[in-house]
């Protein structure tokens, strides 16, 4: 496979917003033909509307949202690092879904993902209480940054995976047998694949790695064949089944995190730094299914 069988036409990358500080979280939401992402540092969500071509605020004051994804009744769920929470927007209604583990608070959580049967599947790095443009300073609680999952309303919390040195983008497997998690650690720039047994991750080993000079893995996707698609400080880098590499797409900017989305689901929305780009693909992401 060549990446050009999953993006014909790389040079066809389209910029479609700028003007955030830094672009995070990006989501499609079908309801309102809408992008929606967060600009972490502006402390608001911006929104791309596909019928117009126009970008305004969705919300602003909100805690430092992060990462995001919609649930199966068209509600996003996004991660705060603000409140150190993960959270659920209901037509702009707010409301927590879970914020603390063991008698202490969340870090902040960053990117989370929901599971077919309604489970919610989040990381929760430190930045958002370490970084002061990202959120609020503040402690670890329970001491360490981990994986986490809980049921849909937040119930029966559990830690994971508390083997990642930086976890930050997850993502299923198009079964959800598999787990990825990628680590955006300096050191190691790895994505790390574990086996879902239930409620739990077992088997936690290296996937892939980020090549020199790709800096990090920051958001991931998984496409319909399993394909997993990774951020990069040069792009895109697209790894196979196998965490063999498919290729890279060039993009002028650091991408911190993508989705699938459009009206048929192959549009490719990829944040990154000031903007947000495009760029037409032949798949679809694997929740898709
Ligand atoms: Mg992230």
């Amino acid at each position: 496979m060549h990446v050009t069988d999953l993006v014909p036409d790389p040079a066809a990358l389209e910029r479609i917003a700028t003007g955030s500080t830094w672009a995070e979280g990006p989501c499609w939401i079908p309801a309102t033909r809408t992008l929606r992402w967060s600009d972490i540092p502006g402390d608001r969500i911006l929104q791309w509307h596909a019928d117009t071509g126009v970008v305004d605020a969705y919300a602003e004051h909100v805690e430092f949202t992060n990462g995001r994804t919609l649930d199966r009744d068209g509600s996003v769920v996004q991660c705060s690092h603000g409140r150190r929470r993960v959270e659920r927007d209901r037509g702009g209604v707010v409301e927590p879904i879970v914020d603390g583990w063991g008698g202490g608070r969340l870090n902040s959580p960053n990117d989370v993902v929901v599971a077919r049967d309604g489970s919610v599947w989040f990381t929760d790095p430190a930045y958002g209480i370490t970084q002061p443009r990202e959120g609020h300073p503040g402690e670890r609680e329970y001491g360490d940054h981990w994986v986490f999952r809980c049921g849909a309303d937040g119930e029966d919390l559990r830690p994971v995976a508390v083997d990642v040195d930086e976890p930050n983008g997850l993502a299923f497997d198009p079964d959800e047998r598999v787990l990825y998690v990628a680590s955006s650690s300096s050191d190691e720039p790895v994505i790390r694949a574990y086996d879902r047994r239930g409620p739990l991750l077992k088997n936690g080993r290296v996937f892939a790695r980020l090549e020199r000079g790709e800096g990090v893995p920051d958001g991931i996707r998984v496409d319909v064949h399993g394909n997993v698609w990774s951020s990069s400080h040069r792009g895109v880098v697209v790894f196979d089944p196998t965490g063999a590499r498919v290729g890279a797409i060039p993009v002028p900017e650091t991408v911190a995190n993508l989705c699938f989305g459009g009206d048929d689901g192959t549009t490719l929305f990829l944040a990154a730094m000031t903007s947000v780009y495009r760029i037409a693909t032949t798949v679809r992401d694997a929740a898709a299914i």
